[in-house]
């Protein structure tokens, strides 16, 4: 789960799951900040561009910041999709009235113009 984490590619389901475990497993969190030093340190070494600065190298906010970044993702996502869910339910009802007027069923239109027609 480690590598796929770290590239981003694991599901949003998989994501939580991991972040939550990493913050109460020490053993699983050790193994995600060798994991993430190598990457990172290979990541530096192939990038010649960016001199190596082991002083600035400090793996743990590193990290932290991966961490808070694919919570904040998740948590964006989530809020998109509740948002959706809002949109396709009040387009379903709105649809639902509409058909339940042209079968006439119930006069939605003749309702909502206060029930002149009654
Ligand atoms: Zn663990």
């Amino acid at each position: 789960m480690i590598p796929g984490f770290l590239s981003g590619t694991l599901h949003d389901r998989e994501t939580e799951y991991f972040i939550e475990h990493v913050q109460l497993c020490e053993k699983c969190r050790e193994q995600l900040e060798t994991q993430c030093m190598i990457e990172q340190t290979i990541s530096i070494l192939n990038d010649k561009s960016i001199p190596y600065d082991a002083s600035s190298f400090d793996m743990r906010s590193l990290l932290a910041q991966l961490i808070e970044d694919r919570t904040e993702e998740l948590k964006r996502k989530r809020l998109k999709t509740v948002f959706r869910l809002c949109i396709l339910i009040a387009t379903l009802t709105l649809s639902v009235l509409l058909i339940l007027d042209m079968t006439g069923i119930f006069h939605v239109t003749s309702y909502l113009g206060g029930m002149r027609h009654y």
